[in-house]
C-alpha cells in the first residue's frame, strides 16, 4: 500500500497542495458568511464549476477547531492536525445523502499523536479526538507546525455508515501525514475521483485558533482537458488556505480564486459545528454492559464511576448503585 509519488492520477498538482503561494484578491462578502461584526462564522458552502465538470466544497471551521482544542486541551500541532481532519470530515459528511448517514475518518500513524478520529453527519455536526492530545514536536525552521511529523506513517480509513448492514470502508496509506494530501490520494486511489484537497489551521500566539478552513474540489469523469489544465494552473498558484483567510477572503472568495475562469456557481450553504451526541442516558446504557457482580463490587466501594466521553471530553459521574436499580427488575 505504498503511496505513489504523485497522489492524484489526473490532476498534476504540486505535492503540498495546501502550501501554495499568492497575492491579494478582492474580498467577496456573503450574506450569511459573516456576522454583523464582520467576523467570519463557521459555515460550509458547496457549488459547481465549468458547467458541472467540477464539484466544489469549502468550509470555515475556526469555531469547530477551537472547540476541539478547548475540549481536549490540544497542543498547537495536534490542534492543527485534528482541525484539518475535522474540516475534511465536516465537508465529507455533508456530501453524504441521508440524514442518518455517518462518516468516520481515522488517521492511524506511527507518530507521537497516535490516532486521530473524526465523525461527522450530513447536517454539519462534527466531532473528533486525538489519542495523545498533548503530543508535541518542534516547529519546522520556517515556523510551521509539523503535522506530518506528529502523525507519521500509517493509514487513512474512511468509514461511511449509510444505515446498511455493513458500513463502507475505504483505506489507503498516508502520503505524508499532512491530512490534505492523504485525502486527495484516498479520493484518487480508492474512489477514482481526482481531487484537490486544501486544509489549514492557524494558531494565535496564545495557542487558541485564529483561522481554520479548507476546500475539496473534485473532477467529474466528463471533465475536459481544458478544465483540468485551468484548475491545475489556479490551484498551483493559490496560497495556503490560512493565508487566504488572513487576507480576508471568506469561503466563497477562496473558491472563486481556486476556480477563477471556471464559472463557479454556489448551490448551497450550510452550518457546521462541533457537536457530540453523548448523554448520561447513553453512558448509563454503555455501563450496563458491565457484569452485575462487577457493578455490585463498585457499588459496595461507594465511589462514583467517572466516565469521560472520548469525543467531547465531557465527564459523567455515575453511581454504580443506581445502575443496579433498573437491573433488579430484569
Ligand atoms: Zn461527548
Amino acid at each position: 500500500m505504498a503511496p505513489p509519488a504523485q497522489p492524484c492520477a489526473k490532476l498534476r498538482l504540486k505535492p503540498n497542495v495546501h502550501c501554495l503561494v499568492g497575492g491579494a484578491a478582492g474580498r467577496v462578502e456573503g450574506d450569511m458568511i459573516r456576522t454583523s461584526t464582520g467576523k467570519m462564522k463557521d459555515v460550509m458552502i458547496r457549488g459547481m464549476a465549468a458547467g458541472g465538470q467540477v464539484r466544489a466544497f469549502a468550509a470555515y471551521t475556526r469555531g469547530v477547531a477551537e472547540k476541539a482544542r478547548a475540549s481536549h486541551d490540544l497542543s498547537p500541532v495536534v490542534c492543527a492536525a485534528l482541525g484539518r481532519l475535522l474540516t475534511a470530515g465536516a465537508l465529507m459528511g455533508w456530501m453524504l445523502k441521508g440524514r442518518g448517514d455517518i462518516l468516520t475518518l481515522k488517521v492511524e500513524g506511527d507518530g507521537p499523536v497516535g490516532a486521530l478520529t473524526v465523525t461527522a453527519d450530513a447536517l454539519g455536526r462534527v466531532k473528533g479526538y486525538a489519542n495523545h492530545p498533548q503530543a508535541m514536536l518542534p516547529a519546522s525552521p520556517a515556523g510551521k507546525l509539523d503535522v506530518g511529523g506528529i502523525v507519521g506513517a500509517g493509514t487513512l480509513s474512511v468509514i461511511c455508515d449509510l444505515g446498511l448492514k455493513e458500513p463502507y470502508v475505504g483505506q489507503t496509506a498516508l502520503v505524508n501525514g499532512e491530512i490534505a494530501e492523504d485525502l486527495a490520494y484516498y479520493y484518487a486511489a480508492s474512489e477514482q475521483t481526482p481531487s484537490c484537497v486544501a486544509l489549514g489551521v492557524l494558531m494565535n500566539k496564545n495557542n487558541t485558533v485564529r483561522h481554520a478552513g479548507g476546500f475539496i474540489l473534485q473532477l467529474m469523469p466528463e471533465a475536459g482537458e481544458d478544465v483540468v489544465a485551468l484548475l491545475e494552473k489556479n490551484v498551483n498558484a493559490l496560497p495556503p488556505v490560512t493565508h487566504l483567510l488572513c487576507e480576508g477572503l471568506d469561503v466563497k472568495g477562496i473558491l472563486e480564486r481556486a476556480l477563477e475562469g471556471l464559472d463557479l456557481q454556489i448551490t448551497e450553504e450550510g452550518p457546521v459545528r462541533f457537536a457530540c451526541s453523548c448523554s448520561r442516558r447513553r453512558v448509563e446504557k454503555a455501563l450496563l454492559g458491565i457484569s452485575r457482580s462487577d457493578l455490585e463490587e463498585l457499588a459496595a466501594e461507594g465511589k462514583p464511576l467517572e466516565v469521560c466521553c472520548h469525543f467531547c471530553g465531557k465527564k459523567y459521574m455515575v453511581d454504580a448503585g443506581e445502575l443496579l436499580v433498573p437491573m433488579a427488575g430484569l
